[in-house]
């Protein structure tokens, strides 16, 4: 089976066990640990026993951390979940307490006053509904229109109302802290409105991380171009995105932001309710299996599943459904060298032509020597339909590749000339069972020492 689209996982109740986990590594490349939830001691437990439970395995794997961002969310709840059901009172509430089923606190009471007699409140991705009755800037009074079930931090999404809260809050620059130290591999900017608030948390991160921007506001898909360029991956949050916008609109959007992160080398993420019926069912719906595979065909680098894994009845179970499906679709997929021809650069032209050679040379592998997994982006970037083996000599960028379509990232030493660089090549190939002696590999880098850059192609047989 193919395994070009990579998979992310979330990782919560349902998934934390290291039983589970071990199960879960098999089809997963990329594990997200939502910091909407929990405490940073459970967080740092979860990355402890992921990083134990993958070195075991002897599998690469990346750490996803999701910071929050300025979305409103309703506080702590003394059981989990409340039932709302149409026609009931539910407050929010300014002062911090623990809610119920009459009420709840919001993590930025400051946002009551922005809610107005008539507007309407989704929570949950909109799963529920209700009307503003009466509010006050300390006390918000709604009618459920739509009820449901409701659990503590569930999001708020209203009206599009713009939020002037800054980027990062105080809240995301501790977890960002935390995930530094942690030495997570990518960062997801929930609720970025534009350039600037990816550009602020780039200043702290700097390049110890990939900036995966979330698109789940309308600023953000208004100001779509600048974000993508600002950061390093995005991810379609459908979730909250299926909120802010038309809901009917959101197919559309998904195809868009594949598209301009294709055309830059950058990857994207297709996230939310992709197996949601499988919270509860072993199988999914013949609906959700056409949904993941059209995000296939859209181009997407990587799948990502929430709840599912999260707090869902078959962890393990889903993540296989998800593989087994996107292996599938990957089979329709046409390799995309003829893209933007007349547009190219000299590094994404040769790897363009790497991809072509391989290709046409029946070559089993095209091997990316990368120290910034720069050239490693860029093969993958023309989609082709040989695996794209990343030599890295950098841990970080090793896991950071994890999320990149097709590319299988391996540690090997530095090399010191270019004939060591090709034996390293021809020796990974061997050792991941690629390709054999007397088969041959198509390698592309830069010049050693050179950051970035991809000026060598050369076709060999493995000796
Ligand atoms: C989403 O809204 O689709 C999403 C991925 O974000 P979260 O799970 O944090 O709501």
């Amino acid at each position: 089976m193919l395994r070009r689209t990579k998979i992310v996982c979330t990782i919560g109740p349902a998934s934390r066990d290291k039983k589970i986990l071990s199960k879960l590594l098999k089809y997963t490349d990329v594990f997200r640990i939502n910091f909407s939830h929990g405490t940073h001691e459970e967080h740092r437990e979860d990355i402890e026993r992921l990083r134990a439970v993958s070195a075991k395995a002897g599998k690469v794997v990346a750490v996803m951390q999701d910071i929050p961002g300025p979305k409103l969310r309703i506080g702590r709840l003394s059981q989990e979940p409340v039932i709302l059901k149409k026609g009931d009172v539910f407050r929010l509430v300014g002062k911090e307490i623990v809610g119920g089923s009459s009420e709840a606190s919001v993590n930025y009471p400051e946002m009551l006053s922005l809610m107005k007699e008539g507007d309407t409140l989704y929570l949950a991705d909109g799963l529920i509904r209700m009307k503003v009755r009466k509010s006050s800037p300390e006390i918000v009074e709604c009618i459920v229109v739509q009820g449901g079930l409701i659990s503590s931090g569930k999001g708020i999404s209203f009206s599009r109302r713009q939020t002037s809260l800054k980027y990062p809050t105080e809240e995301d620059i501790r977890h960002i802290k935390f995930g530094l130290d942690h030495s997570v591999d990518l960062i997801a900017l929930s609720f970025v409105r534009s350039k600037e608030d990816v550009d602020n948390v780039r200043d702290i991160v700097g390049d110890s991380a990939y900036l995966i921007a979330k698109i789940e506001t309308r600023n953000a898909v208004d100001n779509l171009h600048e974000i993508v360029d600002a950061s390093d991956g995005v991810m379609v949050a459908r979730g909250d995105l299926g909120v802010e916008v038309s809901i009917e609109s959101v197919p559309e959007l998904q195809e868009k932001i594949i598209g301009e992160c294709m055309k830059r080398g950058k990857p994207s993420i297709v996230a939310t309710q992709m197996l949601e019926s499988m919270v509860s069912n072993p199988v999914p719906t013949r609906a959700e299996v056409t949904d993941i595979s059209t995000a296939v065909k859209d181009g997407a680098d990587a799948l990502l599943l929430s709840d599912e894994t999260a707090v869902g009845k078959y962890p393990a179970r889903a993540a296989m459904v998800l593989r087994r499906i996107a292996s599938y679709a990957e089979r329709r997929l046409k390799e995309r060298t003829g893209m933007h021809e007349d547009n190219l650069n000299p590094e994404e032209a040769v790897s363009r032509a790497a991809c072509i050679l391989a290709t046409y040379s029946g070559a089993k592998a095209i091997v990316t020597p990368t120290q910034t997994g720069a050239t490693a982006r860029r093969v993958s970037m023309f989609r082709p339909s040989k695996p794209i083996v990343a030599l890295c000599t950098d841990a970080h960028v090793m896991r950071r590749l994890c999320i990149v379509w097709g590319v299988l990232p391996v540690m090997v030493e530095q090399a010191s000339s270019t004939d060591e660089l090709l034996d390293k090549a021809s020796e990974a190939c061997a050792r991941m069972g690629i390709a054999k002696q007397g088969e041959y590999i198509v390698v592309t880098s830069g010049t050693i020492g050179v950051r970035g850059s991809t000026n060598m192609l050369k076709i060999m047989k493995i000796s």
